[in-house]
């Protein structure tokens, strides 16, 4: 067999692999049966992709999600590897051809539809075939346990029983220790090893913003993210219409998304988005389930979602390159009260209403959370990490702490004295000397923690609570009417081992209201000159996936663009060293990328080298074909100052178009005025500003004036 490595490096162009994948495919490799947990964008694919490459036969892969299959396969194909997918979209002919090839032992990778799969007779002509290994991608599928259950993946069984001594692998982004059970089960594989690789994904920032203004604040979001795709998950199919609409106006490429929509029109939105056509897509959640788009920038959740599962997995559809992503979700108590009254008028029957309840409330504490958002996150997932993460923004803006260890083992006390038996509202009633009729039933008054917090107010105890509870000193249990349950922790904060740091309690409103404004900071020429590169490959990367009809992020995803941009390479042994660039992919496109960079570098970085100033250097910017504003935002200076340096250059005969940047009418209304007034060069604009009832603002009377001086 090839070495693994080898593979890696050949076929998708990268140097190591990440955690777990290397014991994942030694174990497929020598013939075990496995099961592999990772998040979203964790690298699934590759843990069955390299030994199907690696060993003899054909690889088998389940797959329920056309859209998924033909993404998976286009992109197996853009590094040379011999795939095809077999499903309801293909015609007779086309699945004739793909038999053949696979009778012919031409390839090494064929996805079928579970469908297809128990088609008739279809499964006993793939016993004639050499079967190297199956992948059953999505397989929460099969459960009922799960939340996605698809009952044609429930005969997956049997494929065991039909391809015994064959290694199977079964996939998944989310599964409960219960579906994790059930799938093993279900797919006959009950002693198969679990590889549960950590859900974090560090390259999500989160942020969490008043819900207040929103579209105002989704704008402006946007325009910092310029040209970077993203989602904005909405509560209600109006809602996404509206968000849409009023970004359209905003001049936003967006376009709405739900399942109200007619499908061709849907289909039709998610190939511009997955063509980097529209920049933004406002759905609800029905969007995004099966689309392998690796380089969605962004999500937004317009309102809190119904529960931390699905939160995560949405936000989990940005940065799957690997690439740095941001997510913002907009909270408001209003939003709850709204999801509530959901779950109450849903015919669910009362005990799921209660865990509905319950989860909408977890999803209040990460919103309200005043430590690391990604620990509470990961706790919920029981994944503990022990330091906090940066990239949150409670982290990069922390709040002001206090040791908060006598009132936690005020709260553990109380907690041990009641026998681990009470849930918040009694907690609270307990430690305030309550008089309320339920304390007294239960006796509770009697215990020596009885009101030993009285100086505090409900509301203030609350919150500590919830503080104490992401910070992992002690359990709920949410099947016990959410009763806490001490924990090892719970035992070294009684004990006086673990100190307890808390946020001072205060509302909501107010605490978000302090947090400053994020500033951007100028950037360095070396930045700009990266930055701008990577941009202009951007555009390249469109102009080749269109010739090749295939989306963008195919031909080279974000991170590899991110690295031609930092290394520039202008050789074909530089550019293989680029992390996504196989010799394949290098033959397919590498090679028009470094002869792409070499004329990008002889223009910009030559004169930057040298030492240019700024004007200068945003002149260069100017022939690269970026417009004011482009150049502004790449330089972090206002787009007035971007064109004082063009029109420096003008004034010196310099060929530069100012003439874009102005109407014709709006050009012949001004200089009409200024010649009125008889405006010479070098003197004030306001007078002329003043004159024209501040109806043209002063950097379009700048332009204007520029273009007039120099006609004379
Ligand atoms: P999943 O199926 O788990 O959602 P993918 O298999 O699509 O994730 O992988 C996500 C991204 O990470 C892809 O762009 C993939 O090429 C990339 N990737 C996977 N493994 C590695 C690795 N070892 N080194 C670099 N990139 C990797
Ligand atoms: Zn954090």
């Amino acid at each position: 067999m090839i070495p693994k490595e080898k593979i890696l490096k050949n076929f998708f162009g990268y140097d190591q692999f990440r955690p777990l994948q290397s014991e994942i495919i030694d174990h497929i490799t020598a013939g075990q049966d496995c099961m592999v947990l990772m998040p979203t964008g964790g690298g699934k694919s590759i843990c069955f992709q390299v030994p199907a490459l690696m060993m003899d036969g054909l690889a088998l892969v389940i797959s329920p999600l056309i859209a998924l299959m033909h993404d998976q396969v286009q992109a197996l194909k853009a590094n040379g590897v011999r795939a095809e997918y077999i499903n309801s979209s293909l015609g007779m002919r086309e699945v004739r051809e793909i038999e053949q090839a696979c009778k012919d032992g031409e390839l090494k990778l064929l996805y079928v539809s579970p469908e297809k799969l128990f088609a008739k007779g279809f499964l006993d002509w793939l016993e004639t075939l050499p079967i190297s290994l199956i992948a059953v991608d999505e397989s929460h599928c099969v459960s009922t346990w799960g939340h996605d259950f698809r009952p044609e993946y429930t005969q997956l069984g049997t494929l065991k029983r039909s391809f015994p001594k064959v290694a199977m692998v079964a996939l998944t982004a989310t599964a409960d220790r219960v579906t994790r059970k059930d799938v093993l089960k279900q797919l006959d594989i009950p002693d198969a090893k679990v590889y549960i690789s950590s859900f974090d994904r560090p390259n999500l920032s989160l942020t969490v913003a008043l819900g207040r203004n929103r579209v105002k604040l989704i704008e402006k979001f946007i325009n910092d993210h310029r040209k970077q795709a993203g989602i904005v998950y909405c509560l209600s199919r109006k809602n996404t219409e509206q968000l849409a609409e009023a970004l359209q106006k905003a001049g936003i490429k967006a376009k709405a998304y739900h399942a109200g929509i007619d499908s061709a029109l849907r289909t039709k939105t998610q190939n511009e988005f997955l063509n980097d056509e529209i920049q933004v897509v406002c759905a609800t959640i029905a969007f995004g389930m099966g689309i392998d788009k690796s380089n969605v920038r962004w999500v937004i959740h317009y309102s809190v979602p119904a529960n931390v599962e699905g939160f995560y997995q949405e936000i989990g559809r940005a940065g799957r390159d690997g690439m740095k992503a941001d997510t913002l979700l907009f909270y408001s108590y209003n939003d709850l009260v709204i999801r509530k009254s959901m779950v109450q008028d849903s015919n669910l029957p009362s005990d799921m209403k209660e865990i509905q309840y319950a989860k909408i409330e977890r999803m209040k504490q990460y919103s309200e959370a005043q430590i690391c958002r990604r620990r509470v996150l990961l706790s919920y997932f029981n994944e503990e990490i022990t330091k906090d993460c940066g990239n949150c923004d409670v982290c990069k803006n922390p709040p002001q702490r206090f040791d908060g260890s006598v009132l936690a083992q005020k709260a553990l006390s109380a907690i041990v004295r009641t026998k681990e038996s009470i849930a918040m509202g009694m907690l609270i009633d307990v430690l305030r000397g309550s008089n309320s009729r339920k304390v007294f039933e239960a006796g509770h008054h009697t215990i020596k923690t009885f009101g030993v917090g009285k100086d505090l107010k409900y509301e203030e105890w609350a919150d500590y609570i919830l503080q104490m509870m992401n910070l992992g000193i002690m359990d709920i249990a949410h099947d016990e009417q959410h009763v806490y349950k001490l924990n090892g922790l719970s035992k070294q904060v009684l004990s006086g081992q673990h100190q307890v740091q808390l946020v001072h309690y205060k509302p909501f409103e107010e605490k978000q209201a302090e947090r400053e404004a994020y500033a951007p900071k100028e950037k360095t020429k070396k930045e700009i000159i990266k930055d701008t590169l990577f941009e202009h490959l951007r555009e390249f990367r469109k102009k080749i996936a269109d010739q090749k009809k295939v989306p963008p992020y195919i031909v080279f995803s974000d991170a590899t663009l991110s690295d031609f941009a930092q290394k520039k390479p202008i050789s074909k042994e530089e550019c293989l060293k680029i992390s996504g660039v196989a010799e394949l992919k290098y033959q397919q496109y590498g090679e028009m990328f470094v002869n792409e960079i070499r004329d990008f570098l002889k223009s910009v970085s030559k004169s930057s080298a040298a030492g240019i100033d700024s004007a200068q250097f945003s002149y260069e910017l100017y022939k690269e074909g970026l417009d004011l504003d482009q150049i502004a935002v790449q330089r972090n200076l206002s787009p007035s100052t971007i064109l004082g340096h063009l029109s420096k250059y003008y004034e010196e005969g310099v060929d530069i178009d100012l003439m874009r940047y102005i109407s014709a009418s709006d050009y012949i209304e001004i200089t009409n005025m200024a010649k009125q007034m008889n405006i010479q060069k070098g003197e004030a604009i306001k007078p002329l500003f003043d004159a024209m009832e501040s109806k043209h603002d002063y950097q379009k009377l700048r332009i204007a004036l520029t273009i007039w001086y120099r006609k004379g």
